[in-house]
């Protein structure tokens, strides 16, 4: 086994991250209640989102300009604009949320720093990664960070690339199967799932995954032992 560096999702993998938005977005469809039921304000904004992603990227400003846009569209521009004031506000409440460690990431990473380069490979907001990162207590572990516009495997490849390595010498470690695991498999990389209990919709796919190099961990501690049977 010639692993030499463990790269680490960052959100629903390190701290909590999909709540937050799925508290947001309920109070967001609660604002505009009189004029549509909650899941379908809940379905337009998704839809918006996904067709916004390829110019804004992931994130929270990402997700603010989405809310705003479907605000105007499920009221065909009837909206007040207390409602849009309340969607910036909600918006920059998820841009200073605590930042909420899961089980066993300290130990984790603890027990791993010495033996590998530990990496974090997140999409997201640049300026609210860091923030995230810095109030985590978690940066010392790290020799690098990527946040990156998207995780598909040209993505990957390049980060491989910038750190001098082969594929076979990198893991990823993540919640999500679509975006931190099939693409690095797919590149000659090994992975190991790490479900969180509750996921985005554009990142669910239904999957049964066999792969000599892919692994499954109910939590993070158990990620050391899945590398260490490698
Ligand atoms: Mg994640």
């Amino acid at each position: 086994m010639s692993l030499k560096v463990i790269a680490f999702d960052a959100d629903d993998t390190l701290w909590v991250n999909e709540p937050y938005f799925q508290e947001t977005e309920r109070k967001f469809c609660a604002l505009l209640e009189d004029f549509l039921p909650h899941h379908t304000v809940s379905q337009e904004l998704f839809k918006t989102e996904i067709n916004n992603l390829s110019v804004y990227g992931y994130g929270v400003k990402g997700f603010m300009l989405s809310m705003i846009e479907t605000a105007l569209t499920v009221t065909d521009y009837n909206v007040r604009p207390e409602v849009i004031a309340k969607a910036i506000e909600y918006g920059k409440e998820l841009l200073q949320k605590p930042i909420e460690l899961l089980d066993g990431v300290q130990e984790t990473l603890a027990s791993l720093k010495d033996s590998y380069r530990l990496v974090v490979a997140t999409k997201g907001d640049l300026l609210d990664q860091e923030r995230k990162l810095k109030k985590s207590g978690l940066e010392h572990f790290f020799h690098h960070i990527e946040i990156m516009s998207d995780k598909k495997e040209a993505d990957y490849l390049k980060l491989i690339k910038h750190l001098d390595i082969k594929p076979e010498e990198f893991m990823m470690i993540g919640n999500s199967i679509k975006s931190d695991v099939l693409p690095v498999l797919n590149i000659g990389g090994h992975a190991i799932h790490v479900p969180y209990h509750t996921t985005w919709l554009h990142e669910q796919i239904e999957h049964t995954l066999e792969h000599p190099n892919f692994r499954t961990a109910k939590h993070l501690n158990e990620c050391v032992a899945c590398i260490t049977s490698l």
